[in-house]
């Protein structure tokens, strides 16, 4: 057993230890720390990439989900909290996707830990992108399988290793299609084919490009049109759809497998029917008015725009999330302390969520920033950075 005080000690002095702090939401993207009076604050570090949280149609549809069927599912799918309304959210996501069949989640972190163990074991080996989300860590851990880490996005790496390691099972491979907290892209076409030359399975986890991606806000696979090639199409319903919950889609086979198997599924209660609801208003929102997209889109160049003009040098990435490298943790809360007197929230991400010495502040665009809101970001940030 570890010794709490000196540990909670140790993670004070190294400017590490978290803590929470209650937030009141405002709307439009403002909030309220409590104990901060009445201040608000521009959030930019909410994954609401669409604003789908505050949508009208999702509320709709959670509500009139509530009234019907009541607040909890009752029970796990297996047994009687199996609705009509997860199976309705399941063909939309396998029809967003591209594929055969999909099955809901709790969450991400549930859908990773479930997946992956149920499809590799001891005898097998996966290979994960060293920057992959700690639920695709955990779900290869648990596996049991042997983990092989690659370097972030380097498939020479990938190749290389593939070569050497090739045994008598399948290989699993575990991507991010849009990584959380650098906000750059997997090169997935050059990867599709890399798989395909070494007979591997394919897991990409789009959680944070799903709405925000691809002519129908199916993520960067669709986007790249290897969604046929990608065997487990994985991503959640928490950020840019505004709701909770995830998803895995896949061709028949392998879905019918799974809810056997993936043991985060099976021995854990249903979604209750709102939050299906909702996810399943937002997949159709995504795919019926590509508009939302478009417009993310230009408050994330105008952004970028402004850095840039403004001096800021230092890539800025390919997607709504933009890490703003720091250094070392205590440097980062210090600035995201600056930042706040200036009404802005971005957090500091710092070790052991990224690697040492990359405490950043990591920023992300959503739907609900006015171009006024981005400006005053664009300026506060430029001056903390002393530009
Ligand atoms: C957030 C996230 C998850 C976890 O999803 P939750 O629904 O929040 O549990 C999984 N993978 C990635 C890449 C994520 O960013």
């Amino acid at each position: 057993m570890v010794d709490l005080k000196a540990w909670l000690n140790q993670q004070r002095e190294g400017g590490r230890l978290r803590s929470l702090r209650p937030v009141i939401r405002r709307g439009n993207g403002r909030i309220t720390l409590a104990g901060d009076d009445d201040r608000e604050l521009l959030d930019f570090s909410s994954n609401d990439y669409l604003a789908l949280a505050e949508h009208p149609a999702l509320i709709a549809a959670a509500q009139q989900a509530l009234r019907r069927f009541g607040t909890g599912s009752g029970a796990s799918r297996l047994m009687s909290g199996d609705l009509v309304i997860h199976h309705e959210l399941e063909d939309a996501v396998a029809r967003l996707k591209g594929k055969e069949a999909a099955l809901t989640f709790g969450s991400g972190y549930m859908a990773n830990t479930g997946i992956i163990p149920a499809l590799v074991g001891r005898h097998d080996l996966v290979f994960s992108d060293r920057l992959n989300h700690a639920s695709i860590h955990d779900g290869c851990r648990l596996s049991g399988a042997r983990l092989v880490r690659f370097h972030h996005n380097d498939l020479n790496h990938l190749e290389e290793l593939l070569k050497k390691k090739q045994g008598a099972t399948t290989p699993l491979i575990v991507v991010e299609s849009i990584y959380s907290m650098d906000g750059d892209r997997c090169p997935l076409r050059e990867l599709v084919e890399l798989k395909e030359r070494f007979g591997c399975l394919l897991m990409v986890d789009e959680a944070h490009a799903t709405g925000v991606f691809g002519e129908n806000g199916g993520g960067v696979s669709e986007e790249e049109g290897v969604s046929g090639a990608v065997d487990l199409a994985m991503g959640t319903f928490g950020k840019g759809l505004g709701s909770y919950g995830a998803y895995v889609a896949a061709n028949r086979e392998m879905i019918e497998y799974l809810l056997n198997r993936a043991r985060s599924f099976i021995f854990s209660t249903a979604l209750p029917p709102s939050v299906a609801a909702a996810s399943l208003a937002a997949v159709g929102l995504i795919r019926q008015e590509p508009n939302l997209r478009r417009k993310l889109h230009e408050k994330i160049d105008y952004f970028k725009m402004l850095l840039r003009t403004g001096g800021y040098t230092a890539d800025l990435g390919p997607s709504q999330i933009i890490p703003i490298l720091i250094g070392e943790s205590k440097a980062a809360l210090n600035k995201a302390h600056l930042l706040r007197q200036q009404g802005i929230f971005a957090t500091a991400v710092r070790p052991p969520t990224v690697p040492n010495g990359t405490a950043r502040l990591r920023f992300s665009i959503t739907s609900h920033h006015s171009p006024a809101d981005l400006a005053q970001a664009a300026k506060a940030l430029l001056e903390i950075m002393d530009i």
